[in-house]
């Protein structure tokens, strides 16, 4: 029996890996699961020895230990510190070209020899299997800001960063699809030999190759094992914490995501995060070619190579128009932060008669059809106090545009300042250049404001489409 007023949403969870699991996902997913789905109670520092999970825990405590020792009591070989930083280039590409834009993302193809390769230096970095780490981040590609995404930025920069590993999730994940992950052999290989490919190439290259080149066994385990895979960790994690917490919005600013140079230098190029999650199936991160973006460069050389091809790139046009509408946005900012000139709908209006009257007590001047009261400007006036005075109840619009001087656009917007009226069928120029000041010609407006209705569907007619 179903219940109407509550609708379960139902995931094909008994089918099997390689049907999406969310092809059954009900409308109102998102808001019934964080309504309904049990969560754990918010931790609590007084029952902390419940609350962590101690394999995170070991895993992100004993290499930092391992590093302290290192540096304390093995001396550090100028070869052994240059493979250190080359195999954290590895292994941190194993992870953002790999984990992050070719399976996560599938934004370009690979061909099995590199497939495996990054599958190896991946399993190197130490972060869980492609399968489990591609699963928990497409969740949070896609409910970016919620409690459905495993790494919630509003959750605090540390949260984000380790704290949604070190302490028991609250509650699981939003559903995300990874059927085609089930599906791919390299992926499923990597998840079956995942320990085993973690031991490898988490402690064992970097420990035998310092070791049987250059003697260095102690060196390569404690520098090129244990330290490089304490940067390669929060080099990851800035993706997580640093990237949704510093720099700007260039794209949108609907959520958490931001773009920053010192992001992507520590980061392997992940820094232009703003970008990426607007763009998430893009190969590139950094869309300027001066800007940091090394896994781009290395996925570019790979095709250049030809061991990766199809590498998606979102359309120029649209990605403008993201940065078009930011701009925008900025602009109606500094629109709205400025004082306008009242328009004729908020002006008295006032007959011939009535002008002659009120400009024999204050000076009034009429120009464009409005009506200025010039007290307070009449002293300040560039061409002297004169050429005002002898204009005061007249229609000085030819003076004002060339009759007398070709005034400037700051002129006529400072006008525009000083309107108390509008002249009783006195409008003559209309909507023209002399009754718009320049300031005012070409503004920033919502498309409600615009006066856009829906016309097509109103008209009652049908449209075409194509
Ligand atoms: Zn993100
Ligand atoms: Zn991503």
């Amino acid at each position: 029996m179903t219940n109407r007023s509550t609708p379960t949403p139902t995931l094909s969870k008994g089918k099997d890996s390689t049907t999406p699991i969310d092809i059954d996902i009900p409308d109102n997913y998102v808001s019934w699961t964080l309504k309904n789905q049990k969560a754990l109670p918010p931790f609590r520092w007084n029952n902390i020895l419940n609350e962590l999970n101690w394999l995170n825990v070991s895993i992100l405590t004993i290499p930092p230990l391992l590093t302290v020792y290192g540096i304390l009591y093995v001396p550090l070989q100028i070869r052994t510190f240059l493979f250190s930083i080359f195999y954290y280039f590895v292994t941190g590409l194993g992870i953002t070209a790999g984990y992050h834009r070719l399976w996560a993302h599938r934004a370009y193809n690979a061909s099995k020899p590199l497939q495996y390769v990054l599958a190896m230096a991946g399993a190197g970095a130490v972060e869980g299997s492609i399968k489990w780490w591609s699963r928990g981040h497409r969740a949070h590609h896609r409910y970016t800001d919620t409690d459905l995404d495993p790494y919630n930025a509003h959750q605090g920069f540390w949260f984000s960063h380790v704290g949604w590993m070190l302490i028991k999730p609250r509650r699981k994940p939003g559903v995300a699809d990874i059927s085609d992950l089930s599906k791919n052999e390299v992926v499923r290989w990597q998840h079956r030999w995942y320990l085993t490919l973690l031991l490898i190439f988490g402690f064992g290259v970097p420990t035998v190759i310092p070791g049987l080149l250059w003697g260095d066994w102690k060196g390569g385990y404690f520098f090129a094992g244990a330290a490089r895979l304490v940067f390669v960790h929060h080099s990851t994690f800035c993706v997580n914490s640093l990237a949704h917490w510093l720099g700007d919005t260039p794209f949108d600013d609907k959520h958490t995501p931001r773009d920053h140079m010192i992001t992507a230098f520590v980061t392997v190029g992940e820094g232009y995060h703003n970008f990426h999650h607007q763009f998430p199936m893009d190969y590139r991160n950094a869309i300027k070619w001066y800007q940091y973006d090394p896994t781009k460069w290395f996925i570019w050389t790979m095709e250049k190579l030809g061991l990766a091809y199809q590498l998606k790139s979102f359309p120029d046009n649209e990605v403008r128009k993201g940065q078009l509408t930011m701009q925008l946005k900025r602009l109606r900012e500094t629109q709205e932060g400025l004082r306008w000139a009242p328009d004729s709908n908020e002006l008295p209006v006032v007959s011939w008669d009535s002008y002659q009257e009120q400009s024999a007590k204050r000076p009034l001047v009429l120009i464009s059809g409005f009506i200025h009261d010039v007290s307070k400007f009449m002293d300040e006036h560039p061409g002297g106090r004169h050429l005002i005075a002898k204009m005061i109840g007249k229609d000085a619009t030819t003076a004002f545009f060339g009759g007398v001087y070709d005034h400037s656009n700051a002129a006529h917007n400072l006008l525009s300042m000083m309107r108390v009226g509008i002249l009783n069928g006195g409008h003559p120029h209309g909507f023209d250049d002399k009754a718009i000041p320049p300031a005012q010609r070409l503004r920033i407006a919502q498309y409600n404001e615009l006066g856009y209705g829906s016309s097509a569907m109103s008209d009652g007619g049908e449209g075409l489409m194509g």
